[in-house]
């Protein structure tokens, strides 16, 4: 069948839509979390069922000198300590983030107006996850021999990695601008409300899944 772009395609992210998406996912997190998912199903629906069409792809791997493909992989534990320590804002715009695990208990509960794809698929991932969910990145290139180690990772949302790739590091905020920012949690107050509140839906990851991204984030 012919792909053919929708109303709900979207193609384009700025740092305005990490704004929007941000309010919105936060309000509709609160709604669930009393839970009152008819509230959250009404916030949502302003951007309820859009879908990711553009050009952003995910970075799975990158080329050691030697030509040989390694892993980015950073393990999860990390991943979340890094995101703790940079108070859930992205190094690169500033902006709020919110852990990817949160999106996908808010997607568990709502598949359609909310969709997500492990792997990030153009046409069945909701734009939300572009724009609010952190990468764990490495300051110093994995292929230039940057290590994994905390020291060399910076948050990033997942389309400012994207983005940034080709930008000098001049062009980063300076750290200031983050620490003035508004305290923000990332949600993870709510993690285990919204979790709580999907019981009996079908998930797209286990119990146990959520259960260890609420250890790493230690709520
Ligand atoms: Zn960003």
């Amino acid at each position: 069948m012919e792909e053919r772009p929708s109303m709900l395609d979207v193609t384009q992210l700025s740092d305005d839509s990490v704004q929007t998406y941000a309010d919105v996912v936060a309000r509709t997190a609160e709604a669930m979390a009393r839970p009152d998912l008819e509230l959250a199903a009404a916030l949502l629906s302003p951007f309820a069922g859009e879908r990711w069409n553009g050009t952003l792809r995910l970075f799975t791997g990158s080329r050691a000198p030697s030509g040989e493909r390694v892993s980015r992989r950073v393990p999860d534990p990390t991943r979340a300590r890094v995101f703790m320590r940079d108070r859930f804002r992205c190094t690169y715009c500033g902006g709020r983030v919110v852990p990817r695990c949160i999106l996908v208990a808010m997607s568990d509960v709502f598949p359609d107006a909310l969709a997500y794809h492990p792997n990030y698929a153009r046409g069945r991932i909701h734009p939300v996850y572009w724009a609010l969910a952190p990468e764990a990145d490495h300051v110093l290139a994995h292929r230039g021999g940057g290590t994994s180690t905390e020291d060399n990772l910076t948050t990033l949302h997942t389309m400012c990695n994207a983005r940034k790739a080709d930008a000098p590091r001049d062009a980063l905020p300076a750290p200031d601008r983050i620490l003035d920012a508004e305290p923000w949690d990332g949600l993870v107050s709510l993690y285990r409300r919204v979790v709580a509140a999907g019981e009996g839906s079908a998930r797209h990851h286990s119990a146990a899944y959520h259960l260890a991204w609420m250890r790493h984030l230690e709520v």
